[in-house]
């Protein structure tokens, strides 16, 4: 049957066929599978069902009850076309089988009449409505063959997104025919090795690619429905962990033998001056962090911990052995308010030690820019701090010899490739407090190595976190007001809605405006924070606040990351249940910094969900990071953790990151030996995986996989 199926010019059809010339698809309706990115034969069998209906339970028809997904088989006795008072006409059929008979309304199909005449034997999935007894658009199908044969009905159903033009059964026929015509013909990226399992081993392996499409679309039982998705999702997984090993070795192979790391010196005598003793973490990773700048291959590594883990010292410390062996280092802050902080911070530690600190930001004044433009330039050893100032083509740092970015998913792809440019490649180290969950981690950044702070320095504060619904705003003030009376300050946050938008101000000034009509707060000092203020205004505000001097700060979360205020001891967030958790989470963290006691308050938006109040609860209920983040994943799903957009999330058709953790591992395992083995895919039996990663993936591997 496969080859007598018409092609283009009567030859049998191909994957890279298009889909016109499947019987029943005319140019016009392949317009409208183009409009669902449906161009060829191949791209339809992997236009996979978004879900499957479970409509295997055949009934007769005198034992039908309400609200059941059933089946029943029949005959058409009677149909009609019925006009109704709102002027569409819809179309009923009477089926009957020897136990009764039952009413099946199409709303809007007068041409089903075409279809459903008297007398065709047919088959029906649908729920009975008690009301009318009848079923409402059920799901039909003109029964020609045998039940295993059925596509519509009496089946698991799939269900595949569809557009204007094309129908569910117009879809799954067209998909049927085009999993008859080239199913058996697709080149399966999986190396042969993998799909056959470790030692080939019977039960270890996966479907072969013909069977998990066909059983994807139109599965026989449970069991082969989910042996099918395993083994599609784990081809989707194991190409993107191939991409990530295939870049993490190119970006290896790019190195210029340069080590980056002096003896230590300069980090000892730093470390002695410290006011506190480094954690065993903080240890760990410093470790980790200078092994890798002693090699020969550019660093590639994420310094991963919870706010208030201890990043920063962890950076400086590293830094420092970059600075002792005469290199640069850019280190780059989201923000001009973070990176003027981190300025005074990092000045504060390196002044004991002689080492040299500037920071450069969009608000730095022409003239200071030029020296310290030329500064660089002699190839000074500096350790500057800066914005996405540091980037511009003009700021040239010959001798850079190590880029700590802070908060990577600010930073992009393109940016890390932009300080790559500007002389020698660069280590680099990615400092985030967004606490990752493992499973994303890999999928995202498979392509760094990780270092983990999961242990906090002691001697930090309790925080509580609690809900406060609207009703509860007098009794929010009141205890604000208590604490501001102890001598402590609050942060209150309103959510972003546009950044550096007009709304924002505006939901700042509101708020701002609210609280100071407060009789209680009266006596005290209250400013505000938003993305339209001026550089130089932000900056007065934050240092205001920093120094005490404005007690109550009314923000949106330009606050969000590091910004350091130990006598901050409270937080009221407005919304809350418009936040992300891991930024919920984040965000507390701007309180609790010093000792004592410190108040997380999460005022809920007025219609709030279900889901949102248990996220909400869920954040009173601990503030490990990791766990609110899995949480998270699990409550969401792992495109909305963060943007998408930001988090450089790959797009997974069927794969589900929130539960296929342990295959993930399998397929990145796999992908690093196969990668080890054959770094550009020379192998023939990697052929195959290597043209679908060159099409799917184009831009990041052209490099890596060159020559
Ligand atoms: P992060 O950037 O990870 O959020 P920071 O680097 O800003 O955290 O550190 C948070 C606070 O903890 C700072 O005030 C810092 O001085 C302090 N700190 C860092 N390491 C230690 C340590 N080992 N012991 C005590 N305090 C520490
Ligand atoms: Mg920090």
């Amino acid at each position: 049957m496969r080859s007598t199926l018409p092609g283009p010019v009567g030859v049998a059809l191909q994957p890279g066929s298009r889909l016109q010339y499947l019987a029943g698809i005319g140019p016009h309706r392949a317009e409208a599978f183009a409009r669902l990115g449906l161009t060829t034969l191949e791209q339809l069998v992997r236009h996979y069902p978004r879900t499957w209906l479970d409509a295997r339970r055949f009934v007769r028809i005198g034992e039908l009850k309400p609200h059941e997904l059933v089946t029943v088989v029949g005959r058409v006795r009677s149909s009609a076309a019925r006009r109704t008072r709102a002027g569409r006409t819809d179309f009923v059929a009477l089926v009957e089988d020897e136990s009764g008979s039952l009413n099946c309304y199409f709303f809007g199909q007068p041409f089903l009449a075409r279809t459903l005449k008297p007398g065709t034997q047919v088959v029906v999935s649908g729920e009975l409505d008690p009301l009318e007894h009848r079923m409402l658009n059920p799901l039909f199908e003109v029964m020609e063959g045998e039940v295993e044969s059925l596509l519509h009905t009496g089946r698991l159903v799939p269900v595949h997104a569809l557009t204007k033009g094309i129908t569910a059964r117009g879809m799954r026929s067209a998909v049927r025919l085009a999993l008859d015509a080239v199913a058996g013909r697709l080149d399966d990226p999986l190396p042969p090795d993998i799909v056959a399992g470790p030692g080939g081993a019977a039960g270890s392996g996966f479907l072969p690619l013909a069977e998990a499409l066909r059983q994807i679309h139109f599965p026989d039982d449970d069991g082969a429905l989910e042996r099918a998705r395993r083994r599609l999702a784990f081809e989707e997984l194991f190409l993107l962990q191939t991409v990530l090993a295939l870049r993490r070795r190119a970006l290896g192979e790019a190195g210029r033998g340069l080590k980056t790391a002096g003896e230590g010196r300069l980090a000892a005598q730093a470390r002695a001056a410290l006011p506190y003793t480094l954690t065993a973490d903080q240890q760990r990773a410093i470790e980790e962090i200078v092994a890798d700048m002693r090699g020969e291959t550019p660093m590639h590594r994420m310094l991963l911990g919870d706010v208030g883990s201890g990043k920063t010292v962890v950076a400086f410390l590293s830094a420092l052995h970059a600075i002792e062996h005469g290199l640069q280092v850019a280190f780059m802050a989201p923000t001009e308010i973070l990176a003027r902080q981190h300025g005074a911070t990092l000045a504060r530690f390196a002044a004991p030690v002689g080492a040299e600190v500037e920071v450069l930001t969009g608000a730095t004044p022409a003239a200071e820019r030029r020296r310290i433009a030329a500064r660089l330039d002699q190839g000074e050893p500096v350790l500057m701090v800066g914005t996405h100032a540091l980037l511009e083509e003009k700021v040239r740092m010959p001798r850079l010899g190590l880029a700590i970015v802070d908060e990577q998913h600010r930073f992009g792809v393109r940016q890390r490739a932009t300080l790559a440019r500007k002389g020698v490649i660069p280590d680099v180290l990615v400092m985030t407090a967004t606490p990752i969950p493992r499973t994303l981690m890999l999928a995202c950044y498979g392509d760094l190595q990780i270092s983990t702070l999961r242990a906090r320095p002691a001697g930090r504060g309790r925080l509580v976190t609690r809900v406060a619904g609207e009703e509860k705003f007098p009794q929010v003030v009141e205890f604000v007001a208590r604490e501001l009376t102890a001598g402590r300050q609050a942060f209150v946050v309103v959510p972003l809605i546009e950044e550096g938008g007009r709304l924002e101000a505006r939901a700042v000034e509101a708020e701002y405006q609210r609280l100071a009509a407060q009789p209680l707060l009266r006596r005290f000092k209250l400013a505000l924070l938003h993305g339209r203020l001026r550089p130089e205004e932000k900056q007065r505000v934050m240092q205001a606040f920093a120094a005490g001097e404005v007690h109550v700060l009314v923000t949106t979360t330009v606050v969000e990351v590091g910004v350091d205020v130990p006598n901050a001891t409270v937080m009221v967030v407005e919304n809350a249940d418009r936040f992300g958790l891991t930024q919920l989470h984040q965000l507390r963290g701007r309180v609790g910094r010093g000792g004592g006691r410190s108040v997380c308050v999460l005022v809920p938006s007025p219609g709030m969900s279900a889901l949102g109040a248990q996220r909400l609860e869920l954040m009173t209920q601990t503030d490990d990071g990791f766990a609110i983040a899995e949480a998270d994943l699990r409550l969401r799903g792992p495109g909305e953790l963060w943007g998408t957009r930001q988090s450089g999330l790959p797009r997974l058709k069927i794969a589900d990151l929130a539960r296929d953790g342990a295959l993930l591992d399998r397929a990145d395992v796999a992908a690093r030996a196969l990668v080890s083995a054959d770094p550009h895919l020379l192998a023939p039996p990697h052929a195959v995986l290597k043209q679908t990663l060159l099409a799917g993936f184009k831009e990041p591997l052209e490099l890596a996989l060159a020559g």
